[in-house]
């Protein structure tokens, strides 16, 4: 877990981390992120001479962010938990927001990261799986059920390697870093070898690793075609393990959707800025919203 004392534009005034303590179980990890997050009120009073004037969280799974419930994540093994209303009476009675990992990232990655304050951006972190998301006007677009930017389930393979979703040919199961490194240990022969090693023998010239590389390069294209058609972004910020391989990526990432469009326009194609603290930098701004409930773009440009 990551946490932070963020000031009214996002500026991160102090952070802190711990684990989850999930091997504890469910309820153990709701009450490790109360605990934490009213040491951090405490510390925010002697630090600053006064309590933070609102909280925001972010966690992953399925997420309904307008009744401030965590409704469903597999890995921590929580269901429908009530953590708007539980911590809001942890924290003195401040108003909390609840919010999607990833879209709480991808939210501080459009306003006060690699996307300052564009108006239309998608933001796709690379990780153990693919992620997405959209974000409109300064806010991130959540979808009628919370399922909005899963753009690693675009399917781009038919017919294709299974998916843990149902679905065969799903993006991440081609370009996300874990599937990378799978392709890559395969290729080798060495069962210890990642994305990263993969990366770095692509930069010198490794005719087996520039194929596995192009085959993931290929198939994320396909994917990032399909979704800057529908949403026609300004930016899309690359993210997550996969993004720190570099120009390694985002070279011939740029030249495979050139290749692609015919009639859509080209957003720019760049690195995310915050790395992990994305998400509690995005917690916290989601909080700041709830005290300014107005369109901020115009605060980060
Ligand atoms: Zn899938």
């Amino acid at each position: 877990m990551k946490a932070a004392l963020a000031g009214a534009n996002g500026e991160l005034l102090h952070l802190a981390r711990r684990a989850t303590g999930r091997e504890r179980g469910p309820d153990a990890v709701v009450e490790g992120i109360l605990g934490f997050a009213a040491e951090l009120r405490a510390y925010g009073i002697e630090r600053f001479g006064e309590p933070a004037a609102a909280a925001g969280v972010a966690v992953p799974g399925i997420v309904d962010e307008e009744r401030g419930v965590a409704a469903y994540a597999a890995n921590l093994g929580w269901r429908d938990v009530p953590l708007r209303a539980l911590l809001g009476e942890r924290l003195g009675g401040v108003p909390v927001a609840l919010g999607h990992d990833v879209r709480t990232g991808g939210l501080a990655e459009g306003r006060i990261g690699a996307g300052k304050g564009a108006d239309r951006f998608l933001f796709v972190p690379l990780g153990t799986g693919i992620a997405g998301a959209i974000g409109i006007g300064g806010r991130v677009e959540s979808g009628a059920h919370g399922f909005a930017g899963e753009i690693g389930h675009i399917v781009v393979r038919p017919g294709g390697a299974l998916c843990p979703c149902g679905q065969r040919g799903c993006l991440e199961r081609y370009a996300s870093a874990a599937a990378v490194s799978q392709a890559w240990a395969a290729a080798t022969g060495d069962a210890g070898a990642d994305a990263a090693d993969c990366a770095k023998a692509v930069a010198s010239g490794d005719p087996k690793a520039v194929r596995v590389w192009r085959d993931a390069v290929d198939a994320l294209a396909d994917g990032l075609v399909t979704a800057l058609t529908l949403l026609d972004p300004r930016t899309l910020i690359i993210g997550g393990g996969l993004a720190e391989a570099g120009e390694t990526l985002f070279t011939p990432l740029r030249e495979a959707v050139r290749r692609r469009v015919t009639f859509q326009k080209l957003p720019s194609i760049v690195p995310a800025a915050l790395g992990d603290t994305a998400g509690c930098l995005g917690a916290g701004l989601l909080a700041w919203d709830l005290l300014e409930p107005t369109d901020r773009t115009e605060v980060a440009t």
